[in-house]
């Protein structure tokens, strides 16, 4: 299976998508993730990435396609199944990423969209902490789920950290590049009858299953 996830930063996108990945034996393929990793490591592509992530705008297309090609070749090759996230971004991203899986005979098959109020996002992405720890997928929000201590890691007991990216200001600046850069992708996947809207203000167990039921009967067409 070959899907695409959306929604907007704070719509629970990537605990979906994990989700998502268990049940449907995909591999997470996350732009974001990627790309902040290679600002960790201070590679090329990371050190080009850094102001404009830090800023909430989008890292030109020529980057990620690049990293994204290399990544689905290898595993389309391999008979993996994939769970885009974060990508495509915009519209050319989207005809690429159309283009290189009809070369691969992969087609997507399902692309399920987060729809939530933007205002219910500020408290979301500002509260949110993340363990600091690579290795642990610790995520915690200081408003509706805090660590036990302040500060640290339930799981591991490491640091907790904000994003880079999670505050009021940028959050701002990111949705206006989803309202305006990645919303008329919906409306292209639409078109190819893929796109499975999904409310998501509920718990995160009611979104999951609306997210499988949607995709299971989706793949069924
Ligand atoms: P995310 O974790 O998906 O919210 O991505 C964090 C940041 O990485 C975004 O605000 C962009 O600056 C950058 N980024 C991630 N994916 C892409 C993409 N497909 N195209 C351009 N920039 C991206």
């Amino acid at each position: 299976m070959i899907a695409v996830i959306f929604g907007p930063p704070g719509s629970g996108k990537g605990t979906q998508a994990a989700a998502l990945c268990e049940r449907f034996g995909m591999t997470h393929v996350s732009t974001g993730d990627m790309l902040r990793e290679a600002v960790r490591n201070q590679t090329e592509l990371g050190k080009e990435a850094q102001s404009v992530m830090s800023a909430g705008k989008l890292v030109s297309n020529e980057l990620v396609c690049g990293i994204v090609k290399d990544k689905v070749s290898a595993l389309v090759a391999a008979g993996k199944g994939i769970l885009f996230d974060g990508f495509p971004r915009n519209l050319d991203q989207a005809k690429f990423l159309s283009d290189t899986l009809d070369e691969l005979n992969a087609p997507i098959d399902a692309a399920p969209v987060l729809e939530i109020p933007h205002e219910e996002l500020v408290k979301r992405i500002c509260g949110r902490r993340l363990c600091s720890n690579a290795d642990c997928d610790g995520a915690y929000n200081v408003y509706f789920m805090p660590s036990k201590e302040e500060g640290k890691c339930d799981k591991c007991g490491s640091d907790l950290v904000q994003r880079k990216d999670d505050n009021e200001e940028t959050l701002r600046e990111r949705l206006e590049v989803y309202d305006g850069q990645t919303m008329p992708i919906l409306e292209y996947y639409g078109e190819k009858n893929i796109l499975i809207r999904v409310a998501a203000s509920g718990s995160v167990n009611d979104i999951r299953d609306s997210l499988i039921l949607g995709i299971a009967e989706k793949v069924k067409d």
